[in-house]
């Protein structure tokens, strides 16, 4: 946990398109799995939710996030397109319910489901939501059976998952890679031409550290699967992470000032970077103002 005055914040959370919310409007039965074949058995699924990814060992499978709970059939459904064989294991990148909504199903069907050890915490003690609404604590099965602090692997036949634990869109963060396929599953730290999505738990510094951690770990030719845009390369990420730090450098100049978060909104400090920005579901300066709030 980080020692944010969340009191302050929760204002600002209600001005982000928080995507569980969505969900309410989605119909699912008109949604379809698109499968997309990154090499090396190692797949990406994309259909309602964050982004999933999985890779496919000699005696089962490794699955990264799970979506909405509605997905839960046609994730399977995809899955037995490119192999017969059961998901064994299934890692979540952070706890919003777009990437664990799956969870309580796949649960119940005896896969394994591993995560940091804050993410077991957030889903069994919820925090409120946008509405300021406690939501329900997730069920015994939807909980990691296996939790980590810091990192750990997770593996199937022939295949590994490298877990690492950084704190940048929550305090919840995973990223996972797959060496032998060159993959790399960051959730929702970011994207190309994308804001900072700084939720409960997050921050700027811990956005930056953590993707200069899994860039750390990138090469030229690493497939990057962001939560919610299209498979993206190192570079892509060097340049989203060379934006945050603009943001960060822009906004702390303001409040080393003595600027109050008002007058830093109204200063238009990033002005010119919405002009890259290719999203729709999240306005600068509400971007200005978590950026604010979450600076040491
Ligand atoms: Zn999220």
């Amino acid at each position: 946990m980080r020692n944010f005055a969340w009191t302050a914040a929760v204002a600002t959370i209600a001005l982000f398109a928080v995507n569980a919310d969505a969900a309410q409007q989605v119909d699912f039965s008109k949604v379809e799995v698109k499968t997309t074949d990154l090499g090396n058995k190692t797949y990406m699924l994309e259909g309602q939710g964050g982004n999933v990814t999985i890779t496919v060992g000699t005696d089962g499978v490794i699955m990264v996030d799970s979506q909405f709970a509605p997905m839960h059939d046609k994730l399977k459904a995809a899955i037995a397109k490119v192999t017969n064989l059961p998901v064994k294991y299934l890692i979540n990148t952070h706890y919003h319910g777009d990437h664990t909504g799956g969870n309580e199903a796949f649960g119940k069907e005896g896969v394994i489901i591993v995560g940091h050890q804050n993410l077991k915490n957030r889903l069994a003690n919820p925090p409120p939501g946008n509405n300021g609404q406690v939501p329900p604590a997730s069920p015994a099965e939807a909980l990691p059976k296996q939790v980590y602090t810091d990192k750990t692997t997770v593996s199937v036949g022939g295949r590994t998952a490298q877990v690492v634990h950084i704190e940048a869109h929550t305090d919840t963060d995973s990223v996972v890679y797959f060496p032998d396929a060159n993959v790399l599953a960051v959730g929702d730290t970011g994207g190309p031409n994308r804001y900072p999505n700084i939720a409960l738990g997050g921050s700027i510094d811990g956005t930056i550290a953590g993707t200069q951690t899994y860039l750390n770990m990138a090469n030229a030719q690493t497939k990057i699967v962001p939560g919610h845009a299209p498979v993206s390369t190192k570079a892509d990420f060097q340049a989203y992470h060379d934006m945050l730090v603009k943001i960060r450098d822009r906004v702390a100049k303001l409040k080393s000032d003595g600027k109050t978060e008002e007058q830093a909104v109204a200063a238009k400090p990033i002005a010119d970077i919405e002009a890259q920005i290719k999203q729709t579901d999240m306005a600068t300066d509400a971007v200005v103002r978590r950026v604010y709030a979450t600076l040491k």
